[in-house]
């Protein structure tokens, strides 16, 4: 019997087709009409496909302001650069975490021209006082992602902490939790998240169920469950099936004013602007 109260699912999302860069489709699960934001979370988007002619155009040079985005690589390769010299390569099961602060311009460009392109980018917002901060590139190398395996679930760490291992990535404004879980058939996985974390559960592979008791909700593929903010959350993969593989991520909402156009993410209108005019002036 597990005496921790345990988060229910709230709601399940399904994401939106769409595209963005130079025409990458992909599916916007975070930031579209159904799920407009998840405080801390401005944005989710799943890549995933075996067609060049959806990814081969990239994400040529673009700016941002105001939040942090979170690449994470399944499959494929994907060459980043931007105007403050920064510049790598992203392979399968590597993790790109960038502060755009007060302002960024880069290019997300793939680096093959065959072969599965998949993976996630998640936009994290940063509160006010550290949205103008000094922009800031981190790269991580799979082996940098450690591996903890709890029973029969295999989970990366990329952000938060699993049976006292953490992941490579603190970013004390919201304590973000980012964990990519396997689960063979009818395996389960319990994790606590903080008292008051906004969090979700996005199944890439396979289905769940999430709850515990009798309430257990069905998670199938390319479902978004948001989770309610209290207890640890319970995940069962379906019997009888392929192994289920998800995301869990969570983090401390901000609770402030969204003012947010395209690639720039501030509290107000006036800052908004703003970084319109920083942009066209070549301030970023
Ligand atoms: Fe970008």
């Amino acid at each position: 019997m597990n005496t921790l109260a345990t988060r229910s699912v709230e709601r399940l999302v399904r994401g939106m087709p769409t595209s963005d860069g130079a025409g990458v489709k992909l599916t916007r699960v975070i930031g579209q009409p159904q799920l407009a934001d998840l405080d801390p979370f401005l944005m989710l988007d799943e890549f995933g496909t075996d067609n060049p002619g959806d990814y081969i155009a990239g994400f040529p040079d673009h700016p941002h302001r105001g939040f942090e985005t979170v690449t994470y690589m399944l499959d494929g390769r994907m060459r980043h650069r931007d105007n403050h010299g920064h510049e790598g390569v992203l392979v399968p099961g590597s993790v790109q975490w960038m502060t755009a602060g007060r302002g960024i311009i880069h290019s997300e460009m793939p680096e093959q021209q065959e072969g599965r392109m998949r993976g996630f980018q998640l936009w994290i917002n940063l509160p006010a006082r550290e949205k103008m901060t000094a922009p800031r590139y981190q790269e991580f190398e799979p082996q940098r992602i450690p591996t903890v395996e709890v029973a029969a679930a295999r989970v990366k760490v990329i952000a938060g902490t699993v049976e006292g291992v953490s992941g490579p990535i603190a970013q004390p404004a919201t304590e973000p939790t980012y964990l990519d879980i396997e689960l063979p058939p009818g395996a389960q996985f319990i994790h606590d998240l903080p008292a008051g974390h906004a969090g979700f559960v996005y199944v890439y592979e396979g289905a769940v169920g999430i709850g515990a008791g009798e309430i257990v909700t069905p998670v199938e593929t390319h479902d978004l469950a948001v989770l309610g903010d209290t207890g640890a959350v319970h995940i069962e993969a379906r019997t009888g099936a392929a192994p289920a593989r998800l995301i869990l991520v969570a983090g401390k909402p901000l609770r402030e004013p969204v003012a947010k156009y395209g690639p720039f993410v501030m509290n107000t209108r006036e800052e908004l602007m703003q970084a319109f005019q920083d942009f066209q002036s070549g301030r970023f």
